[in-house]
């Protein structure tokens, strides 16, 4: 065990004068909410906005508000390497789960792929599920024209923009939604346009190790006044945090303001019960309406976000510059134009020197950090969706990706030390 400066791989700090903003929200409630709330529609462009407990609750919100539009249509489309979360809200839904393999240089959709689920929509589905012999036939036999995708949610990971618009020329079905899952990305842009606002609809999240942080948070932005109308009818069905759990939140955040930083980490990294750094996928999370506590902790966010962007960026550019090297694969080309990122993603080819690399950052506490473990056909919770299907790419990257932290904790001393570290296991690989 470790018990020294280490860096969390990513973080997303919350200050003293944050949470006394956030006490403040307290006292106004609802009026707080209205703020940030008019806030984010004006930074954005976007006509509606509705704030949620966190990411998940935000996509589930949204795909049952889809779901009511289109009751015959219950697949979502995503891609076969992502977030646990995104699954796991499709699954909260009531949803099932379809994917596409990814291109191992970008991360997002292998689009070669995606055009052909696209343009097959009438390609049957699996069997029915031995354990359920009462439901009655697909309506979908192979020569009807119908096709049960609802929607499609293409993925901002760590920060890199997936190419919406492309995503868009494939979709022929009015009827089949995107959503733009901008979870990672809030304060990013593409093209000039800001990343959460080329969906039909899209989310961020205000978790922990997100762009901006309120502790846990979710923000659903849409233009579509039908889509906005059938949200408001579900979300008037959901409750308020309440006192108690309110109160975890404030202690949550004052806890983070603390243990955030690297000369402490080590403390709750090395608490086993807290998990940290792990994913787990879990579709029983609380789906409740942002509370003001919440809404006061982002008071300021928007020079927070700009402040927070240009000491990510100014990390991204370093390790772009400083780690050349054959076995190393950078999603960034140009370091004039770097996309705003959370976690900065490299992927070796060569296994053994990736498990040397973080095995080295565990022993110095340096934030070098696997992704998610696993391809998303692999989670055991859920591998029944995609009986005989492969996605050998999205399986690939899993084991091959790591991410090293931007945020502005990350030193010069810390910069020159991963740098040493990673060069030298990769000397003795060569
Ligand atoms: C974090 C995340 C989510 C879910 O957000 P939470 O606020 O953690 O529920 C969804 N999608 C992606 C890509 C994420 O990174």
């Amino acid at each position: 065990m470790r018990l020294n400066r280490t860096l969390p791989p990513a973080a997303s700090p919350i200050y003293p004068k944050d949470i006394i903003s956030g006490l403040k929200g307290l006292v106004h409630g609802q009026r707080e909410l209205e703020r940030f709330k008019k806030e984010l529609k004006t930074y954005f462009g976007i006509k509606h906005c509705f704030l949620l407990s966190s990411g998940k609750a935000a996509l589930t919100l949204v795909l049952r508000a889809l779901s009511d539009m289109h009751p015959h249509r219950d697949e979502v489309l995503i891609p076969a390497f992502t977030c646990y979360s995104v699954p796991s809200a499709i699954v909260r839904a009531g949803l099932k789960v379809r994917l596409c393999d990814i291109n191992p240089d970008t991360l997002d959709f292998d689009f070669d792929q995606l055009s052909k689920i696209l343009n097959k929509p009438n390609e049957p589905n699996e069997p029915n599920e031995p354990n359920k012999p009462n439901e009655p036939n697909e309506p979908n036999e192979p020569n009807q024209p119908f096709s049960r995708l609802l929607a499609v949610i293409p993925v901002h990971l760590f920060g890199l923009p997936s190419d919406i618009n492309r995503l868009r020329e494939l979709i022929s079905d009015p009827e089949v939604n995107i959503v733009e899952d901008s979870a990672q990305a809030m304060g990013g842009e593409w093209n000039g346009k800001n990343l959460g606002t080329l969906g039909d609809i899209s989310f961020f999240s205000l978790g922990r190790g997100k762009a901006l942080s309120t502790v846990e948070g979710g923000i659903v932005l849409t233009n579509r006044e039908d889509i906005a109308k059938r949200i408001m009818a579900r979300l008037s069905r959901i409750s308020d945090y309440s006192l108690i759990d309110m109160m975890k939140l404030v202690i949550k955040s004052i806890l983070l303001n603390i243990f955030l930083h690297p000369g402490l980490y080590w403390v709750p990294k090395s608490i086993p019960f807290l998990r940290l750094g792990a994913t787990i996928y879990d579709s029983t999370f609380n789906i409740t309406k942002m509370s003001p506590y919440q809404a006061g902790l982002a008071n300021g966010w928007e020079d927070k976000l700009q402040r927070l962007k240009v000491d990510r960026k100014k990390n991204s550019k370093n390790w772009l510059s400083s780690l050349k090297s054959g076995y190393i694969h950078h999603y960034c080309s140009n370091s004039s134009n770097l996309p705003n990122l959370i976690r900065y993603p490299i992927r070796f080819d060569n296994n053994a020197l990736r498990e040397r690399i973080v095995q080295q950052s565990h022993r110095l506490g340096l934030g070098i950090m696997y992704t998610y473990p696993d391809s998303i056909d692999h989670i055991k919770e859920i591998t029944s969706h995609f009986k005989g299907k492969y996605f050998p790419v999205a399986n690939k990257i899993s084991k091959n990706l790591i991410t090293l932290p931007i945020h502005p904790f990350v030193s010069q001393n810390d910069r020159s030390q991963i740098t040493a570290s990673i060069s030298q296991q990769t000397q003795q690989t060569q």
